[in-house]
C-alpha cells in the first residue's frame, strides 16, 4: 500500500506540527479539520493560510500536499456542554477536568477520520494528542488512542496505524521538533500563522503568537515557547 496519511488538522500548533512530521515521511498526505459547532471558528479560518504557506516554502513538500477535507461534526457541540462549545467560563470542574472537556470529542474525530481514511485509502492517521503536558483530557492519554486503534482496526477490517508524534514529549519539544523539520522558518510559520488561544484572540501579538495570554492553552503554549528559546 502507498505510504499515505491522514492527518488530523485544526489550524493550531499541535497539528501544524504533525502535519510537518508526516510531510516529511509519507509520500502522500491528506488533510482533515472538524467544524464541531466551536464557538471560536478562528483555528479553523487559519487552516488554509497554513496549508498555502507550507506549499510556498517547502518544495518538496508541495507534491506530497493532498486533498484536504473538513466534516461537518456540529452535532457534538449540540449535545455537549464545554467551555469551547458554549459561553461558559474556563474553569476547574468538581470532575476534575478543566470545563474545556468536550467528551468524546478525540473519539468521534478519530472514528470520522477512520471512516475517511478507509474510503481514501489512507493507513495512517495522526493525530496531536499528547499526555506529556496536557489538559489531563483523558482522551488524548496514549491509553485511549491505542484502545480505539484496536477498535477501529476490529470494526473496519483494516490495519489503520494511529500515529501520534507528540505524546511524549512537551510544548517546548514541540516547538524544537517543528525547527528539525522546517527549520527557522517553520517555527516562524507557526508562531504566526497557528491559532491555539481558547477565547479565539488574536488581538494581541505576543513573541509565541497571538492569543489573550492567559487562558490555559496561551499559557501553556507561552511556557512551551519561552522554554525552547532558552533551550530548556
Ligand atoms: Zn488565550
Amino acid at each position: 500500500m502507498t505510504k499515505a496519511a491522514l492527518v488530523l488538522f485544526s489550524g493550531g500548533q499541535d497539528s501544524t506540527t504533525c502535519l510537518a512530521w508526516a510531510l516529511d515521511r509519507f509520500e502522500r498526505v491528506e488533510t482533515v479539520g472538524f467544524d464541531y459547532g466551536q464557538r471560536h471558528r478562528i483555528e479553523l479560518d487559519c487552516r488554509e493560510g497554513i496549508i498555502a504557506g507550507l506549499k510556498a516554502s517547502y518544495p518538496n513538500w508541495a507534491p506530497r500536499l493532498g486533498e484536504d477535507h473538513t466534516i461537518d461534526l456540529s452535532v457534538l457541540g449540540r449535545i455537549s456542554e464545554s467551555a469551547l462549545t458554549r459561553d461558559t467560563a474556563i474553569e476547574m470542574q468538581d470532575s476534575g477536568l478543566p470545563s474545556t472537556f468536550l467528551p468524546g470529542r478525540n473519539i468521534v474525530f478519530l472514528t470520522m477520520a477512520a471512516a475517511l481514511a478507509y474510503r481514501r485509502g489512507l493507513p495512517h492517521i495522526i493525530g496531536g494528542m499528547c499526555e506529556t503536558d496536557y489538559s489531563g483530557y483523558p482522551d488524548c492519554r496514549n491509553e485511549t488512542i491505542r484502545a480505539l486503534e484496536t477498535a477501529l482496526n476490529l470494526g473496519m477490517g483494516r490495519q489503520f496505524v494511529l500515529d501520534t508524534p507528540l505524546m511524549w514529549i512537551d510544548k517546548a519539544a514541540t516547538w524544537r521538533l517543528a525547527e528539525a523539520l522546517g527549520g527557522d522558518r517553520l517555527v516562524t510559520m507557526i508562531r504566526d500563522e497557528t491559532h491555539t488561544c481558547y477565547l479565539g484572540d488574536r488581538g494581541q501579538r505576543h513573541d509565541w503568537g497571538y492569543g489573550c495570554g492567559t487562558c490555559p492553552a496561551c499559557a501553556l503554549r507561552a511556557t512551551g515557547y519561552e522554554r525552547y528559546r532558552l533551550g530548556q
